[in-house]
């Protein structure tokens, strides 16, 4: 089984999980209703999607 040679130090582990700290979410305001919504996805509230409506508002509400 492979050992490490060396304790890793808290200053090398530390440098290592500096990257682990999570990134919040973004979001893009939709060009149809305004709402906030996550960038190149469907619109959650209506639907649209780059311009055209991709889901129904019916689908999109249930
Ligand atoms: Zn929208």
């Amino acid at each position: 089984m492979a050992v490490p040679k060396k304790k890793t130090s808290k200053s090398r582990r530390d440098m290592r999980r500096s990257h682990h700290a999570l990134a919040g979410s973004t979001y893009v305001e939709c060009a149809n209703c305004g709402e906030l919504a996550r960038p190149h996805h469907v619109c959650d509230s209506c639907g649209h999607y780059h311009g055209r409506e991709v889901v129904s508002e019916t689908t999109a509400t249930a």
